[in-house]
């Protein structure tokens, strides 16, 4: 279905839970948040029937995130369950990969097509800081197994934090050199608890432009991703721009959260609640939400979201 920008919508992100093993530091507040009660979050029967109706309206990849994906119980028979969604040709998943190394070869057999993984740092210790509850140790086990799963052209990606993580630019891209995985920065947006950082965490992406080897020269898009090769590596760098560079123009992308709300755009505060909804209603009401899609977001000019959404609810 085409928004009114003419945008062809065939995107759907699904937050199917708002909980996390880890406590990011721009991503959710240190104490935790009140989380939803097991009522308040959509059955496997509701994602499914949301799930098919997106479908119906010219949806082709699901993405499934969070919250932490891979902390919803019965995640395997989910993802089964989206895979066999007549007209969905892609259902990938975005996650931190701590608790994947048990399941990934479950999650493959059961349809998921491809991973992202959020990695900020290759420092044990800068790594519990940032996730707050995190070990390195299990999310690189977790790549290391989607790998032997079979995954092919798994995405790295790197929130880039000036005084956090910014020294650690070259390392994090050099995971592209013998694997083939693409290593993506993705610049820190004023969201969640990053709405209160102050402004030198806030790199744009070329930062990194710099700090690759000699030669690197582009290679065309990825989605949202402007890609970057240095000769001789397996994988590629990818650049996220939603500040310095926003991509509102292509944006092809819906959000439903855990609690049954449609985001049209990440960063407006504009929901269509879903819940109850079936058939004709459920069509409509997801008809509107493509309607009500913004041309653009602001954050550029206000540094501000409109949305008042933590990412663990949204799913990014
Ligand atoms: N738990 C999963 C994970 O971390 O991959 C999926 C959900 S997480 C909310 C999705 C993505 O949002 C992650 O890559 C995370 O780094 C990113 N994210 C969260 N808060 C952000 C912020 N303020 N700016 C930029 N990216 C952010
Ligand atoms: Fe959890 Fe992902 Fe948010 Fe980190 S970014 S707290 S892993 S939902």
């Amino acid at each position: 279905m085409l928004d009114r920008e003419g945008r062809s919508i065939e995107y759907l992100r699904l937050s199917i839970t708002d909980r996390c093993n880890c406590r990011c530091v721009y991503c959710m507040p240190e104490g935790g948040v009140p989380m939803l009660a097991h009522d308040q979050i959509l059955s496997f029967e509701e994602l499914a029937r949301i799930v098919r109706a997106c479908a119906e309206l010219g949806v082709r990849k699901v993405r499934l995130t969070g919250g932490e994906p891979l902390a919803r119980r019965g995640v395997v028979d989910l993802v089964r369950m989206v895979a066999e969604v007549p007209g969905v040709e892609d259902v990938a998943m975005t996650t931190n990969a701590c608790q994947l190394a048990p399941i990934a070869a479950d999650l493959r057999a059961a349809g998921l097509g491809r991973l992202n993984v959020s990695l900020d740092t290759l420092r044990p210790e800068r790594y519990a800081k940032i996730t707050r509850c995190g070990r390195l140790a299990d999310a690189l086990a977790g790549i290391a197994a989607a790998r032997e799963a079979g995954f092919a052209r798994t995405k790295i990606n790197a929130v880039l934090m000036g005084g956090v993580n910014d020294d650690e630019v070259a390392d994090l891209a050099a995971l592209a050199k013998d694997e083939p995985v693409d290593v993506r920065f993705i610049e820190l947006m004023p969201i969640g608890p990053a709405a209160g950082w102050p402004r030198g965490r806030f790199l744009p992406a070329d930062y990194v432009l710099g700090r690759l080897p000699a030669g690197a020269e582009p290679r065309g898009r990825d989605g949202v991703a402007e890609l970057w090769h240095v000769p001789g590596w397996a994988g590629n760098v990818g650049l996220i721009r939603p500040m310095s560079h926003k991509f509102c123009d292509g944006c092809s992308r819906i959000r439903v959260m855990a609690d049954g709300r449609c985001k049209p755009c990440l960063h407006s505060s504009a929901e269509v609640d879903l819940c109850g909804l079936e058939g004709e209603a459920l069509l409509a009401a997801l008809r509107g939400a493509i309607a009500a899609k913004p041309k653009y977001h602001h954050m550029d000019e206000s540094h501000a979201s409109e949305s008042a959404r933590d990412m663990n609810e949204i799913g990014g």
